[in-house]
């Protein structure tokens, strides 16, 4: 079934844990991570980065990801993720999405202020959540390699934050506290009292991006400080490379369905894993 972005959030918010949000820009990704959802029995956001056009269009996996997460018995948000302008974002719900990110977080604050807001009186008169963002966070979803490392410079103000909610009416705030996007090459420095400080300021949920590969205890104390969304990409499609490697190699294998069964195993192993360890950390 397909539910709201607050329905997900609050559910984070009763339990105490952070809500998977999985991008899935490849078949075997989707159908992996709907069955590492269904599995675990918790609500999922499946997502789609503006980015990822040039993998597949929203229009084309949107459709996928609509029909496949409304005959679920297992509930799921469908979102643009980093949105970078409003078409893109009206596109994706004309698709069947029901939540967006826009990222202004390159932009002048005024000017994400203001663009944000636009999303937002979109998204309410379908009554759609929005997730806006705060604070740069380095790298993006196709791996990039010159993400360099999360500068405390860059970090989000937390008195900005709470101003960027009360204008913009975001119901949901991504914001800089040491994540990275893409593979990490260093050590994170994550800084949870800036996460504590920055859900008060907020008021709202916060959103941490840039989190495939952090380990267990990492992802368990940000929740604990309040984190309730954390977006994963980079490693699931990796482990679904890795697993196209292996049977490439072996030459009796001659048609390309063999490629797809064995990503589509190892992104649900590696999905399942990573949305457990984030339903574990309940109280
Ligand atoms: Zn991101």
């Amino acid at each position: 079934m397909i539910i709201g972005l607050s329905e997900a959030l609050s559910y984070g918010e009763r339990h105490g844990i952070a809500i998977a949000a999985v991008n899935t820009p490849f078949f075997e990704a989707l159908t992996a991570t709907i069955a590492a959802a269904e599995r675990i029995g918790v609500p999922v956001i499946l997502q789609h980065a503006q980015v990822h056009e040039q993998v597949v269009s929203i229009e084309d996996i949107g459709a996928a990801m609509v029909a496949l997460a409304s005959r679920s018995e297992c509930p799921f948000v469908i979102h643009v993720d980093h949105g970078e302008d409003i078409d893109y974002i009206a596109r994706g719900f004309e698709a069947g999405f029901n939540s967006a990110m826009f990222d202004g977080s390159r932009l002048p604050f005024e000017e994400n202020v203001a663009r944000t807001r636009e999303v937002v009186e979109l998204a309410a008169g379908r009554g759609f959540g929005v997730e806006g963002e705060l604070g740069v966070m380095l790298g993006n979803e196709n791996g990039d390699p010159d993400q360099g490392i999360a500068d405390e410079a860059l970090y989000t103000d937390p008195e900005q934050a709470r101003e960027f909610v009360a204008r913009t009416g975001v119901g949901a705030l991504a914001a800089s506290f040491g994540t990275v996007h893409g593979m990490y090459h260093r050590e994170p420095h994550l800084s949870y009292p800036l996460i504590t400080e920055l859900v008060d300021a907020a008021g709202v949920p916060l959103v941490m991006h840039g989190g495939s590969g952090l380990s267990d205890e990492e992802y368990r104390r940000c929740i604990e400080h309040g984190v309730r969304k954390i977006n994963y990409y980079t490693y699931g499609a990796k482990v679904a490379m890795d697993a196209a490697r292996e049977v490439t190699a072996d030459p009796d294998v001659l048609l390309f369905p063999s490629v797809a069964v064995a990503a589509t195993r190892a992104v649900e192993a590696e999905v399942s894993s990573f949305i457990r360890t984030l339903a574990d950390s309940g109280k």
